[in-house]
């Protein structure tokens, strides 16, 4: 039996074979790529300050090899070329300006002067206008509430970081994803080889309500030994915010039903965070066919839900 077809955001989900990919190694890779993009447009940070003359110190402090500010301990090398701790195992221990030896001398100097200065943070430019002592800033920046924002698209090598608007616009144009207006859906996942889907993803749906944006997550796995589906849904924005808002999925057929009620986890958490803490509707496959009716050879699931503010 078909239960959809007729409700006007009714919407079949084709089924897509992504496979799930390591998200971890590739969040990695993509901050770096930001940090290098950053360092180029740092000059404002010190016209912001009013001071000319830390121009130039904040020159010195910037890494010739990644362009990121050095932190202590700054090595250099005997014919006094500085750089970062990072980079010093990057070019093993050779420098890159003289390729001598970089041996285990420290710029004390260099580290004293970055101790005593006083920065904005990297996310200027994404909204941030706080200032820094030095040693606190590395801190702040890797919570700073406008960090940008990772990819929340699974299933594929992602390296995009930006803010939500920007990610808006890239999830709809370079991955195609669907968006959808109001706070309910009804979904369709289908898949014609159930017993082969392991590691599966479904594409994700976005949806647009409360004048935010919310992802839903469909995917197959192995939970232990267990295969299993997992729905789930992600808010585009921090963590605090998310706390504010909940939601409902239910999925069944032949009068029974799972229904999961849950709050949408940031996208500041990994996808692979999410799915592995379960923190979502999870339906056993044996049950998932079930629902599916028919010769259980299909898997045909509707999911539906609906998304709301908690006051
Ligand atoms: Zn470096
Ligand atoms: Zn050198
Ligand atoms: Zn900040
Ligand atoms: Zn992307």
């Amino acid at each position: 039996m078909d239960l959809g077809g007729t409700g006007s955001s009714f919407k079949e989900v084709l089924e897509s074979n992504l496979i799930f990919s390591d998200f971890e190694t590739s969040k990695s890779k993509s901050e770096a790529n930001y940090n290098s993009t950053f360092a180029k447009s740092r000059t404002y940070l010190d016209g912001k300050n009013g001071n000319h003359s830390k121009n130039g110190v904040y020159d010195l402090l910037e890494c010739p090899v990644c362009k990121n500010l050095m932190y202590p301990p700054i090595h250099q090398c005997p014919n006094g070329h500085t750089l970062c701790s990072n980079c010093k195992i990057v070019v093993h221990n050779r420098c890159p300006t003289c390729h001598r030896d970089l041996g285990n001398i420290r710029c004390l100097a260099l580290e004293k002067v970055a101790e005593s200065m006083e920065l904005p943070c990297r996310y200027h430019n994404l909204g941030c206008h706080d200032i820094f002592a030095y040693h606190t800033k590395l801190k702040h920046e890797q919570n700073c509430q406008f960090r940008p924002y990772n990819c929340p698209y699974a299933g594929s090598e992602c390296s995009m970081m930006c803010d939500i608007p920007t990610l808006m616009t890239h999830l709809k144009e370079d991955h195609k994803v669907d968006i959808h207006d109001g706070f309910t859906f009804n979904h369709r996942y289908v898949k014609s080889n159930p017993h082969e889907v392991e590691n599966a993803t479904w594409m994700l749906t976005v949806f647009n309500c409360f004048g935010k944006h919310f992802c839903l997550h469909f995917e197959a796995f192995l939970l232990g030994t267990s295969p299993v589906y997992m729905a789930f849904l992600r808010f585009l924005g921090d963590e605090k915010e998310a706390k504010k808002f909940r939601y409902s999925l239910e999925v069944g057929a032949n009068s029974r039903k799972l229904i999961w009620q849950g709050i949408p986890r940031s996208i500041r958490e990994s996808h692979r965070k999410v799915r592995d803490s379960q923190d979502g509707l999870i339906i056993q496959r044996n049950l998932a066919l079930y629902f599916s009716g028919g010769d259980k050879q299909q898997l045909k699931l509707r999911v539906t839900g609906r998304i709301w503010k908690e006051e």
